[in-house]
């Protein structure tokens, strides 16, 4: 091969099992098990040879023929993309290596430093498939350690004990590339969870955000306020400050519709909600109620201010225009104030009851309501009336 093309093919080898479609994740496992495996797998060449090199044929055999199955398991897989079978044949052949070679060097006492080659299976299996996976492999690497350990005495039989250098090559070597290979790992499994852990947070984000927002008008929804409503009462209790709640209805929405269609109706809706939030101050909150009603939450806010806001807010609807049509729509107002101790559905109710008595009084109106309708005269007061 000349060497352009080496470094070429050296640089796609890990690329070479992706197939269309494939998901960013299921890449980074392709990737990182075809690089594991032809590491090993090469690695086992060199390792093979040293063995036949100091006159230990079978031990040396082994991992050679390791090398050939892997790498024609690899091509296999590069040929079909079948990644569940590569993994399948990656994770038996990682796990029958170690045992075949401690067993061909006499058992423990002569081979037990090659066993570090077999955690590699349920590691694979852990990363690559799933936990099921892993504690599968994990019983089969108990299994054959039984095995071993039962069948040790007809292995230590014919060992033939290592020279001391060769031994403590071999464990340097050993414990040097599988730490080397269970780091590398354990390295993209971490960033492939955080990865996944991102993720999820955003998109449980934005599916909360999809779940609290109205989508016509972009405003939190009924849910949303429910939620944000009920936190702000509390508040307003422990901390002593008062809440002004304030709703908002269109007046004669329903002529809206009927005469310049629905999707008229929706862009009043949409251009409403828009000058309602840009009234407010960031932390004031609008949610649509209902068809066209509004509710705004007005913490640390009292009633004076809350009302002359209303009031501003409603002479803004009068004057609002929609593009191009001459359509002009105006919005009767309700305020009131929540009172220590109330729940939501009160003070909702509360501030229903004085948007409709602004519908009562002839609509385009801003009336505060601060006690049960007990005393009505006493209790309301009507804002403004403009015509
Ligand atoms: P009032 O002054 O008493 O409030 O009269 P109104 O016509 O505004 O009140 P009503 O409750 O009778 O009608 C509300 C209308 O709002 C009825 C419904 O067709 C319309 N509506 C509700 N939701 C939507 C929406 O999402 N888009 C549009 N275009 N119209 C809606
Ligand atoms: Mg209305
Ligand atoms: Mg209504």
């Amino acid at each position: 091969m000349s060497p352009p093309i080496l470094p070429g093919l050296l640089r796609r080898w890990p690329t070479l099992g992706f197939a269309p479609g494939d998901a960013e994740d299921l890449r980074l496992k392709k990737q990182v098990l075809t690089i594991v495996s032809s590491s090993i797998a090469f690695l086992a060449i060199f390792w093979g040879g040293l063995y036949f090199w100091n006159g230990y044929a079978l031990p040396g055999a082994i991992p050679l023929g390791y090398s050939v199955f892997s790498f024609g398991s690899t091509l296999y897989f590069f040929r079909t993309k079948r990644f569940d079978f590569f993994c399948l044949s990656q994770q038996l052949l990682i796990l029958l290596l170690p045992f075949l070679l401690m067993w061909s060097l006499g058992g423990f006492a002569n081979g037990s430093i090659v066993m570090i080659w077999a955690f590699f299976a349920p590691l694979g299996a852990l990363f690559f498939v799933d936990l099921k996976a892993a504690s599968r492999w994990m019983w089969a690497f108990l299994l054959l350690l039984v095995l071993s350990a039962l069948l040790d005495p007809v292995f230590a039989a014919h060992a033939r004990p290592m020279p001391a250098r060769l031994n403590t090559l071999y464990f340097l070597l050993n414990t040097g590339f599988g730490f080397v290979l269970i780091g590398v790992m354990l390295h993209y499994f971490v960033r492939d969870r955080e990865r996944a852990l991102r993720r999820l947070k955003k998109s449980e984000a934005h599916i909360r955000e999809l779940v609290m927002t109205d989508p016509l008008t972009g405003v939190a929804n009924r849910r949303h306020l429910d939620y944000r409503m009920s936190m702000e009462l509390e508040r307003h209790v422990r901390y002593r400050q008062p809440l002004a709640v304030v709703m908002a209805d269109i007046d004669w929405f329903k002529r809206v519709n009927d005469e310049h269609g629905h999707a008229t109706g929706d862009a009043v809706l949409e251009l409403f909600a828009c000058q309602l939030v840009s009234g407010l101050r960031s932390s004031d909150f609008v949610a649509r109620y209902g068809g066209e009603e509004f509710v705004l939450l007005l913490p640390n806010t009292g009633v004076d201010t809350a009302a002359s806001l209303a009031e501003r807010l409603r002479e803004e609807t009068r004057l609002m225009r929609l593009g191009k049509l001459d359509l002009s729509v105006t919005a009767s107002f309700g305020v009131t104030l929540a009172r220590p101790g109330e729940g939501m559905a009160q003070v909702l109710e509360r501030v229903d009851k004085a948007m409709y008595l602004s519908k009562s009084d002839g609509r385009n109106r801003v009336t505060v309501l601060l006690e049960e309708a007990a005393a009505p005269a006493a209790a309301e007061e009507r804002l403004s009336s403009a015509g």
